[in-house]
């Protein structure tokens, strides 16, 4: 049963996750820096993204771009390269966006006000909270995946975290437990209990610095929180990839249409639905002279809402087509052009002649 804390006991808790958080914290890159614009990087970077996944793309990012003025200033096809593999790539695009418009309106510093930041393009309520409380010390809660599952178990909040009454208790939870004096620490200090201690599955009680408060625990059901929502099975889009050689070079197709991975280069594929025949539907793509020989690579990624399966083919056209967003690219472009994490192998091994 769940059940509100007065503030006494509030601030009992969270001063008991700040000590063990000043014990026990994780040296992180991002953890000795002040530099609003450094801050707000590592929060983007570790949206949908482990900690130890995102520790060398931060460090790459910040030797290209040590600070705001220098990222507001790049490419993004040079971005989208620092951030090939890192996943979900609309983040990188919505940074620069925000960055350039923090250049142009804000005269380059990252504006402290929390309505002003969160007009930002990619910023949402998470980010606003996590950089206006680390870098600015707004007294501001986080609410995570990390955060909602240590509240959840604590205060032993039942029903479907999604739902916006369970998601409203949660907020508030967060709201009465946050230290005002230090929001940005007791905001990292619960998201690191959560990452390191009350983890997914099983959590670890026996190390745990607020056991002795845990609803869940006492009564026996903290594994089963929170309530975990059906699975629903994510669709499959089935796509057939040429590759396809001349004099050296393979011809590559930049996105540029739709949300998905936008921007980023890819080995030219078509969706082949049920029924259709795959040699036809890449006479579709490279023209109706094109011959498809052997089947070389079977690709599979998985996005949160969709899955690819991709099976690549050599194909030898003589009608192709040319100019933007096609390329003939040899291997030091293949080297220099951001490849979505599914066509790494690919590029790899085409890199290295072995297909
Ligand atoms: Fe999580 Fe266990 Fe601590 Fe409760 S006692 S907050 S379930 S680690």
């Amino acid at each position: 049963m769940s059940s509100k804390p007065d503030k006494t006991k509030a601030s009992l808790i969270s001063g008991k996750l700040l000590a063990w958080y000043d014990k026990n914290k994780r040296d992180l890159p991002w953890r000795r820096e002040t530099d609003p614009y450094r801050v707000w990087l590592s929060e983007v970077m570790l949206q949908q993204t482990r900690v130890e996944a995102a520790i060398p793309y931060y460090r790459r990012f910040l030797e290209k771009y040590p600070d705001l003025a220098l990222l507001a200033g790049a490419q993004e096809s040079d971005v989208l390269k620092l951030w090939e593999g890192l996943g979900y790539y609309s983040r990188a695009r919505h940074f620069l966006s925000a960055v350039r418009e923090v250049r142009d309106t804000y005269g380059g510093a990252v504006p402290e006000e929390p309505d002003i930041f969160r007009s930002l393009p990619g910023v949402g309520s998470y980010t606003g909270a996590a950089v206006g409380s680390i870098a600015f010390q707004k007294p501001l809660a986080v609410v995570d995946g990390n955060v909602r599952r240590v509240l959840c178990r604590l205060f032993s909040i039942e029903g479907d975290v999604k739902k916006k009454k369970t998601e409203q208790a949660v907020q508030d939870l967060a709201d009465l437990l946050l230290d005002r004096s230090r929001p940005g620490d007791y905001n990292q200090a619960i998201m690191e209990l959560g990452a390191l201690v009350c983890i997914p599955g099983k959590p670890r009680c026996g190390n745990c610095p607020v056991t002795d408060h845990c609803l869940a625990k006492a009564e026996g059901k903290a594994e089963f929180l929170p309530e975990r929502r059906q699975k629903r099975k994510l669709p499959v889009a089935y796509l057939a990839a040429g590759l396809v050689k001349k004099d050296g070079k393979i011809l590559v197709r930049q996105r540029t249409e739709g949300r998905l991975l936008r921007g980023l280069w890819e080995f030219p594929a078509i969706e082949v639905k049920e029924g259709e025949d795959t040699e036809v539907r890449l006479r579709d793509l490279f023209g109706p002279g094109a011959v498809v020989g052997r089947r070389v690579a079977e690709l599979a990624h998985t996005f949160s809402h969709l899955r690819w399966e991709i099976s690549v083919y050599e194909v030898t056209a003589f009608a192709l087509p040319s100019g933007r967003p096609w390329l003939w690219a040899d291997g030091g472009e293949l080297e220099r052009l951001a490849f979505p994490a599914v066509y790494a192998s690919l590029v790899g091994c085409v890199k290295e002649k072995c297909t």
